[in-house]
């Protein structure tokens, strides 16, 4: 892949005039920019907006990420889901803290070497934070690179985005590195648009760009199909002592590792089976209250979940029982097990 030389002249003086106002932008601090980077990976930007400014406001460090409880932690990314990106962060904090003295270390290999930065984040961050010529290749740089020179290579293919990231670093401004990353990603989320008509009669680069012709950008990026995702259908138990339900921890290996749930398990339970599974953990259930059914989507896999509000005699210590202050306050339910919030009578 060969991009015009003159992406940069192009693209700079369209993003100083036309960049959206966001709480990450106007920055240099690592801290910052590798928060809001890890936060808007799969998530949407007015989602992160909220996240970010209550995660600074709570952990305004590295230093405080790095001694934060992981209970504590875990409630602040509450809903963002991917919770492995959130334990990271933190190992990531730990790893600063023990062997660059709390301070970002600024070497590009340094950066990738903390747990949870890929090449992606690692370039933004050198790039915004360091002013280093190194691309920050995301799904919509793939995009508009594609588009750019007409290119029907499958750009989520590994060998693919290597030649994207490639195809970069020649066209890399003498300064404001981070302005260039930003400027392509932000051309990419506001201009040439996936899953839409991209507004070439706007765009700084229609001049070089070989998809506009004949509408070429119909086609392109060419991407593999998806793989179906796989239907699972999940018991949950709503177990009811007085005020207060069952939780527990999820194992700390697989889907959803290590985070609080109300107890569940793969399959499809009569109402009986639920009850004599309740009895079975030691709750002696007295009444089945209510049946609700909720589903959840997962990048590859859907929950078709089935629960079962059971009121208990006994709380049982297999588990932890939770009122409801405390489920809204300290325990972070992943959002499939909070989607049988409102169903709980409160
Ligand atoms: S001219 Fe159109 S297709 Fe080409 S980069 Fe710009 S918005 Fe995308």
């Amino acid at each position: 892949m060969i991009l015009p030389n003159s992406l940069a002249d192009l693209l700079l003086p369209w993003y100083r005039a036309n960049r959206r106002s966001l709480p990450w932008r106007d920055t240099t601090d690592p801290y910052r920019v590798w928060l809001s980077e890890i936060m808007l990976q799969q998530t949407r930007v007015e989602t992160v907006k909220v996240y970010y400014l209550r995660f600074l406001q709570a952990l305004p460090d590295i230093r405080a990420l790095a001694e934060c409880p992981e209970d504590k932690l875990l409630k602040l990314w509450e809903g963002l889901g991917y919770y492995s990106r959130a334990r990271n962060l933190q190992k990531a904090a730990k790893k600063i803290m023990e062997e660059f003295d709390g301070s970002f270390p600024p070497e590009p290999e340094l950066v990738r070497g903390l747990p949870g930065i890929g090449a992606y984040t690692a370039g933004a961050i050198c790039s915004i934070c360091f002013g280093l010529p190194i691309p920050a290749v995301d799904g919509n740089v793939l995009r508009v690179c594609s588009r750019l020179t007409a290119c029907r290579e499958d750009v989520s293919l590994v060998r693919n985005k290597k030649a994207v990231a490639d195809a970069l670093l020649p066209c890399f401004p003498a300064r404001n590195c981070g302005d260039f990353n930003q400027a392509l990603m932000e051309l990419g989320a506001m201009i040439c648009i996936p899953g839409g008509v991209p507004q070439c009669g706007v765009c700084p680069l229609a001049s070089v760009c070989l998809s506009r012709p004949d509408e070429l950008w119909r086609e392109i990026p060419v991407l593999s199909p998806k793989k179906a995702r796989r239907r699972e259908e999940i018991a949950v138990f709503l177990l009811r002592h007085a005020d207060r339900y069952a939780l527990r921890k999820r194992p700390g290996t697989g889907l959803l590792a290590g985070l609080w749930e109300y107890p569940s398990l793969t399959g499809l339970l009569s109402p009986q089976q639920a009850l004599d599974q309740a009895a079975a953990w030691g709750c002696a259930p007295t009444a089945l209250l209510r049946i609700t059914e909720r589903e959840h989507i997962f990048t590859h896999r859907e929950w078709h979940m089935t629960g079962y509000e059971i009121s208990c005699a006994v709380m049982s210590d297999r588990f932890c029982w939770a009122g409801f202050k405390e489920l809204d306050e300290i325990y972070s339910l992943p959002s499939a097990f909070r989607k049988f919030d409102e169903t709980v009578d409160r």
